[in-house]
């Protein structure tokens, strides 16, 4: 198993006890190693303090000195090296406002969060240090917090959180005293800031299921605190294409989703604009959902704000919300094809495409749920786009420059109007896309 960690990680540790040091790979990556899962970074952990680290180490970034940590560089590669430490007090339910380094590694392991994260590994030797028995949560697939899970979570808001995730992205569960102290750590929680908690949502989503993290999420009260908006699903019956509630749909159609981390929060929270568009109809004697993908969006952005997603990211979620709903029918012609390639722009197609199949498959009431309108939809795209007519007013034989000139306008929002107008025209009829025609009909715009 030592096999597998990397000569860089095994060169620090032989490095470190050559002065006289101890050097344990530690943490995530033992746990990972232990699964037989490829670790995506590997920490060592010593009882040098970081001016002895920096010593011994011509290449390092003193990363967080205060905090203990040293980044060493070898080759390309970088490699966090940390003093054994234990934890000072804490006053913002997050980072200790001192810490305190220790001089046992068995010390260092009690401030970590779960026992899984708790055991240390000597690369030379392949001695495991274990004083929390990670390695039987690990056969039982239990997350259990090292110590009194109350107290731990109580002193890291962002533990709860973490606990949620590991139980997607390892699937495991959670160990039942561990699970019962959320609920009294939320106030300690709702300091944690929202960028921590996105990173958080952004790593589950990289788990087979993320839908684990999110029910996990759901019972404890970690999203009354985070997202009330998905809460309001919880229980909602639909209506005869459906056999889940709102909630449970959303997260049927994250897991069936494949995709970045972004198309999975889109697949996520594409109903979430359902529970406050649901209206009973007494002509089909059930539940409608008018408008559920206008009020989704307006929900979803606000959402993707609070949780300081990037501009681009929040656009791409609201963009997938807003246009999730189409449904593909023998009456749509070139023209109409051609106009949803306008609105969902060609860029998000494929994004589109995925969400919509997960979407279909989620619904749950059938075995082999029926995709034929979707490909149809697909086959009828690639047509229209191999066939090279105008989707977007860059692809108009007229731009903004000849408008002015030729029309004598001033620069300003006139223009984009016109061109749109063109556009629409000859996404109508694509034989209007030349540049005699469109002056003309911008002519008589104009006037
Ligand atoms: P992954 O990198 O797969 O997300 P990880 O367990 O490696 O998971 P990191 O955030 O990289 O998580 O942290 C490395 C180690 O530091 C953890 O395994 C754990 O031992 C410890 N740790 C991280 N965050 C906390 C925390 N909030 N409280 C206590 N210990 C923590
Ligand atoms: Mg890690």
């Amino acid at each position: 198993m030592e096999a597998k960690i990397p000569d860089e990680v095994r060169a620090i540790c032989k490095q470190l006890k050559a002065r006289g040091h101890e050097a344990y790979v530690v943490g995530g990556c033992v746990r990972d190693l232990l699964l037989g899962k490829e670790a995506s970074d590997w920490d060592v952990t010593t009882d040098a303090r970081p001016a002895e680290v920096q010593k011994i180490f011509p290449r390092v970034i003193p990363t967080g000195i205060q905090h203990g940590t040293v980044t060493v560089l070898m080759g390309k590669k970088q490699f966090e090296v940390t003093t054994f430490r234990g934890e000072g007090a804490y006053t913002d339910g997050r980072r200790p406002d001192a810490v305190e380094f220790v001089r046992d590694i068995a010390a260092d392991l009690a401030r970590r969060d779960f026992t899984v994260n708790a055991i240390a590994l000597d690369p030379d030797d392949g001695r495991i240090i274990d004083p929390y028995e990670g390695q039987k949560d690990i056969a039982r697939k239990v997350i259990r917090a090292v110590g009194v899970p109350l107290e731990r979570f109580r002193e890291d808001g962002l533990r709860v959180l973490r606990a949620a995730r590991f139980t997607a992205t390892l699937e495991f569960d959670l160990d039942s005293e561990t699970e019962r102290a959320i609920g009294p750590s939320l106030d300690v929680y709702r300091k944690v800031s929202q960028e921590r908690v996105r990173d958080e949502w952004v790593k589950a989503m990289k788990a087979r299921r993320p839908s684990r993290a999110f029910d996990v999420m759901r019972t404890s009260g970690i999203l009354d605190v985070t997202c009330p908006e998905m809460m309001e699903g919880v229980g909602m019956e639909q209506n005869k294409w459906h056999a889940y509630d709102v909630w449970r749909h959303g997260m049927e159609c994250l897991d069936g989703c494949p995709g970045d981390p972004i198309l999975r929060v889109a697949a996520m929270l594409h109903d979430v604009g359902k529970p406050r568009s649901r209206a009973f109809s007494d002509k089909t004697n059930d539940w409608t959902f008018y408008d559920h993908e206008r009020i989704g969006a307006e929900i979803a952005e606000p959402i993707c704000t609070r949780l300081r997603f990037s501009n681009d990211e929040r656009a791409r979620i609201v963009h997938l919300v807003r246009n999730h709903l189409f449904h593909y029918t023998s009456e749509w012609n070139d023209a109409t094809v051609r106009r949803f390639i306008r609105r969902v722009g060609k860029e998000r197609l494929e994004d589109l495409f995925a969400l919509n199949e997960a979407d279909v498959r989620a619904k749950g009431r059938d075995a082999t749920p029926d995709l034929s309108a979707l490909t149809s939809l697909k086959e009828h795209v690639a047509r229209v786009i191999a066939a090279g007519d105008a989707l977007s007013t860059k692809d108009l034989a007229i731009n903004g420059r000849d408008l002015m000139t030729e029309l004598g306008l001033a620069p300003g929002p006139i223009l984009g109007k016109i061109l749109s107008a063109l556009l629409e025209e000859v996404i109508a009829d694509p034989a209007k896309n030349t540049h005699e025609t469109l002056l003309e009909l911008a002519r008589k715009m104009k006037s």
